[in-house]
């Protein structure tokens, strides 16, 4: 049994050197359950070497336990981060070529080195401590207690964690991946590893699926009813700080209301996301399955490969989603975009490369002469006001100081916050302006909405979104409603005078953005089986009753009817 013993203590000490190095490093792991939950998963799996030992087999375990916590201890060093979603994505999509290309890099690497020392180092303890926890010792009877007690106790916590992993496993389903009930503390190494490989492999499963489907769209017939569509989408934008939305807000959108006051701008003011962070936003707003489907998402269709298909040229501009460009909090909205087969289907012109300021994206969009040139259906996908908004400005849009801001939470930081947060809106102000101005002299029409919203110390000591499990009014109000506006050029209101009209007469509709397809099929004046007139936001059939889930679970309408300032 020693040997079991020996993996016992290895095991125990490089958990807590993984968790104490990537806290150095900054990633922040809870130390109270990085401590605890991991007595359970090395107590199991050294007991399973010790039983496989038996019959000489105990290596099956063992080696595969050192190679994880070793990979993760590199992972800390090499890539800053524990094992994520990302990083086993990263593992698994490695080609040969790749990770040779790893393992050179790796070598010249000092962490590398530092990983294999505190290895070998943490082995040589372990045989150590494992030969002296045989030896009779004063204190071992309450030691051996201590222990047995902590394995019990981190033993009831991680059931809870194996469940989960078992779920998403069983799942195959991001949803359910995804879904804050099934995603366990991820405060072992062995969890981590696991959660992200159930959860690559959902991911994979669902998109081959997906692939299929989106291949096998059939468009019944297209008019080209407005030949030339700018989706805007922005990314955190709380619309509470807007006069565009709140009267005496500061100036934070000056462009725009300029637009808006020539009539050339149209502000929704009912408007929801399904989701507050971006993956499920998107998946929501890409696709044209809703909860009323009563099948699987990965069954329905995206909507850009609809236009595509019915013979527009379908441009992607984002500043987050270029291709091999993912970021870790963006993994599954990343993969509908940048999975290869789904990506073709898609787009026809796309950006290799992401800038710092969504306005070095602008300088690479088609001129507006090609964009007229076709029927186009133009996305520009904007890094808008996401965390940390401070970086989202170039400094000729600091206008904003803490002394502007009104918030009385947080303090000094929450001013500070709020005003990068501000500075932020105001250069997006600018960058969506400069798209709808590109559109002057055109038959355009453009949309901007956001992907969702954000919190800026707006009623309590907090920014960004939160994962609560119940949605209260204000988190409803601050992270799930967003802005929706509609930019049309006198051209386009000549030629188009019943669209204009609908889309003059509709701003005060209720909207969640899980319905933008319709709209879009609607202007594109396309024609598929999966178009629902009732949930096109410009028809006279529109339903307004249409219940807006949000979070998976909560009636907006419902929530906030109580609720108006
Ligand atoms: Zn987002």
């Amino acid at each position: 049994m020693s040997a079991s013993r020996t993996l016992l203590f290895f095991s125990l000490l490089m958990c807590y050197i993984i968790t104490l190095t990537s806290n150095l490093i900054g990633t922040e792991t809870d130390w109270f359950l990085s401590f605890l939950l991991p007595i359970f998963d090395c107590w199991l799996l050294s007991l399973l070497a010790g039983l496989l030992n038996k019959i000489k087999l105990g290596i099956v375990v063992s080696i595969p336990v050192v190679a994880i916590l070793f990979s993760e201890l590199l992972t800390v060093f090499f890539y800053h981060s524990n094992f994520t979603i990302y990083v086993i994505l990263l593992l698994f999509e490695t080609n040969v070529q790749e990770s040779t290309e790893f393992i050179q890099a790796a070598l010249a690497h000092p962490g590398t080195w530092y990983a294999v020392v505190i290895t070998i180092l943490a082995g040589i303890a372990a045989y150590y401590l494992a030969r002296l926890s045989r030896k009779p010792f004063k204190y071992k009877k309450s030691l051996a207690f201590v222990a047995f007690a902590l394995v019990a106790w981190s033993g009831i916590r991680q059931v809870s964690a194996y469940y989960k992993l078992y779920r998403c496993f069983s799942s195959a389903s991001t949803v359910v991946c995804n879904d804050t009930r099934f995603i366990p503390h991820l405060n072992t190494p062995f969890v981590r590893l696991a959660y992200g490989a159930a959860f690559n492999m959902a991911t994979s499963a669902e998109l081959d699926i997906l692939e299929k489907t989106v291949a096998a769209t059939t468009v019944d017939s297209c008019s080209y009813r407005c030949p030339l569509i700018v989706l805007v989408i922005g990314e955190s934008f709380n619309k509470h700080h807007t006069p565009l939305y709140e009267k005496d807000y500061l100036p934070t959108t000056p462009l725009l209301m300029q637009q808006q006051e020539k009539g050339n701008l149209v502000v929704y003011t009912d408007a929801v996301a399904p989701f507050n962070f971006t993956s499920n936003a998107f998946k929501y707003m890409l696709s044209t399955w809703d909860e009323e489907s009563g099948d699987e998402w990965t069954r329905h269709t995206l909507f850009p490969a609809v236009f595509k298909k019915a013979g527009f040229c379908v441009d992607f501009y984002t500043n987050q989603f270029a291709m091999a460009q993912t970021d870790m909090w963006d993994f599954a909205g990343g993969t509908v975009f940048n999975h290869h087969g789904l990506s073709e289907l898609q787009f026809t012109h796309r950006n290799p490369d992401i800038f710092d300021y969504d306005g070095e994206l602008l300088r690479e969009l088609p001129p507006t002469d090609s964009l007229t040139a076709q029927p186009t259906l133009l996305i520009v996908h904007l890094r808008g006001q996401h965390v940390k908004y401070d970086n989202r400005y170039p400094q000729a849009y600091a206008k904003f100081t803490p002394n502007d801001e009104k918030t009385p939470f947080g303090g000094q930081t929450g001013r500070e916050i709020a005003a990068h947060y501000d500075n932020a809106t105001l250069y997006n102000d600018a960058v969506v302006s400069t798209v709808f101005e590109m559109l002057k002299n055109t038959d355009g029409i453009g949309i901007f909405l956001s992907d969702h919203g954000e919190e800026v110390y707006d009623w309590r000591d907090k920014y960004e979104r939160t994962n609560e499990r119940t949605i209260t009014p204000e988190i409803a109000r601050y992270q799930y409603e967003i802005p929706l506006m509609f930019y049309m050029t006198d051209t386009f209101k000549v030629r188009h005078p019943d669209v204009a009209e609908a889309v003059t007469t509709s701003a005060d509709r209720p909207f969640i953005s899980s319905d933008l397809c319709h709209l879009l099929f609607y202007l594109g004046g396309i024609s598929i089986a999966d178009y629902q007139e009732k949930r096109n936001i410009l028809s006279p059939q529109y339903d307004k009753t249409r219940k807006r889930i949000i979070g998976s679970s909560t009636d907006y309408d419902e929530l906030m009817r109580d609720f108006r300032h």
